[in-house]
């Protein structure tokens, strides 16, 4: 059947890229569209619930190549929607960013391509009171030992994320988007008739018929169609400590700042008065069976604590930047799933042997900041006008898969003794927070 606006749509998955494409397709004024999701919305395992993401959309592709102009077009297209559409109003906030590393290793991995360079406004950091002149006397106390990096006052900064994913799902809701969430919401399989997706079926209720069904299930997206090995689900670790009023203040308008071996932070949250940091490495899997077994697989479960060996990299990162916080207990923490692919581009396509199903997945740890925008992305797929370039970097391709090595950190780094993909299974201790009921 010909695609038109009152074709039946069907979302799999209300987080950070199936709300985006829930809104982008209700403004283009399609009005049969269900999204499902196991969760109310904002669904707590979703990667986007959360409350704050680096927006630092700079490439290193080589300048005039494919990958570049995809890359600059759809940061493009994402901070504009920032700046301009009504919806993010007043969530991005442009602090500048601060990038660093401490090894060589990770110094000369940070140096490479076309990225960070004076001619694209960055400012070089060789020493300690470098980075501390990056943000008020008090905030950078610490002595960044090997540290050297990159700082950048505009074009970056960070974007309140939560809030993001709440007023894209308000808005789509408003325009006519119909969310199904619980059991009713809780996709196990898709619907296969005539060499077709037609739809899902859910852990309770009757199934969801589609004339095209969109996968935006994120890190759960294999669980539900095979996606040949294109997706590896891979979970990183966030805390939070409590600051005081006074200290909010004073952490007002701080750039980011992102150690690719330590972890990262932003400015605290303003509401709970709440500073998260991340520490960095090259994920978590959660390994079924050994890796390299071919019916292993990475399984994404919630759980708010992470791993002791995250919280020492926390605490090590803290030490090494605000020494005055390190000790400081944490007033939550989780583990964050999102799935990375092969080569960590997107991927965004149709399937090639089934005409009816679209594919929005592959987030690869930088799909957040795009919320604005990869929503048009996904709906230009399914009405078949994708721009060309990216329907080459985005496309479905299980070829770069084969025998996929499922160790392979991919240009990730972490602190030693951390610097590979580690697994769940391995993990002994985790943090004990306790939680009050309400
Ligand atoms: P999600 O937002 O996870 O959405 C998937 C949805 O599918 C969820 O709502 C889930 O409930 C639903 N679902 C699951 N199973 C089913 C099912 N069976 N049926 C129906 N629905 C289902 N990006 C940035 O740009 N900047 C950052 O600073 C940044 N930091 C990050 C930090 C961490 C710790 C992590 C984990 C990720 C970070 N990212 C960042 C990446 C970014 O969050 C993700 O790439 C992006 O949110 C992925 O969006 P998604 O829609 O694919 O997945």
């Amino acid at each position: 059947k010909p695609l038109g606006t009152q074709s039946s749509i069907l979302i799999i998955g209300a987080g950070t890229w199936g709300a985006s494409t829930a809104l982008h397709l209700a403004r283009r004024g399609y009005q049969n569209i269900t999204v499902l999701d196991p969760y109310p919305s904002p669904s707590p395992i979703s990667a986007g619930n959360d409350v704050n993401k680096i927006l630092e959309l700079s490439s290193s592709a080589p300048r005039g190549s494919a990958e570049r102009y995809v890359s600059d077009k759809l940061a493009h297209d994402a901070i504009r929607g920032w700046k301009e559409d009504p919806v993010f109003q007043g969530l991005y906030h442009e602090t500048g960013a601060v990038t660093a590393a401490t090894s060589e290793e990770g110094r000369k991995a940070l140096n490479e391509g076309d990225g960070y360079s004076e001619a694209d406004g960055w400012m070089q950091l060789k020493t300690k009171e470098d980075f501390q002149a990056t943000m008020p006397k008090g905030i950078l106390t610490g002595d960044f030992p090997g540290w050297q990096g990159w700082a950048k006052k505009d074009g970056c900064g960070w974007v309140q994320a939560r809030k993001a994913l709440e007023r894209v799902i308000d808005e789509a809701k408003r325009l006519g988007a119909n969310f199904v969430t619980g059991e009713r919401g809780h996709v196990l399989s898709l619907i296969y008739e005539d060499d077709d997706v037609k739809g899902a079926v859910t852990a309770q209720g009757p199934s969801h018929r589609a004339d095209r069904t969109i996968l935006c299930a994120g890190a759960n997206a294999a669980r539900i169609f095979d996606m040949k090995d294109q997706l590896r689900p891979g979970a990183w670790t966030l805390s939070h400590i409590k600051m005081t009023p006074e200290e909010t203040t004073l952490y007002k308008n701080l750039p980011v700042l992102f150690n690719v071996e330590r972890g990262f932070f932003m400015e605290p949250d303003e509401d709970q008065h709440e500073l998260k940091i991340c520490d960095e490495h090259p994920g978590y899997c959660n390994w079924e069976t050994n890796p390299g077994n071919p019916n292993s697989v990475s399984t994404p479960f919630a759980y708010h604590q992470i791993p002791l060996e995250a919280e020492q990299r926390v605490r090590l990162f803290l030490q090494e930047t605000m020494p005055h916080l390190a000790q400081r207990p944490f007033s939550f923490a989780r583990i964050c799933w999102c799935a990375d692919t092969p080569d960590r581009a997107f991927l965004i396509s149709r399937h090639p042997d089934y005409p009816s199903l679209v594919l929005g997945v592959g987030g690869s740890g930088h799909g957040f900041s795009y919320i604005p925008a990869i929503g048009g992305v996904i709906a230009d797929c399914l009405e078949g006008h994708m721009d060309a370039k990216m329907i080459h970097r985005f496309r479905w391709r299980p070829e770069t898969a084969v025998n996929r090595n499922w160790q392979d950190v991919q240009d990730r780094f972490g602190p030693d003794g951390s610097n590979h993909v580690m697994d769940f299974q391995k993990v002994a201790q985790w943090t004990s927070i306790e939680y009050s009921a309400s």
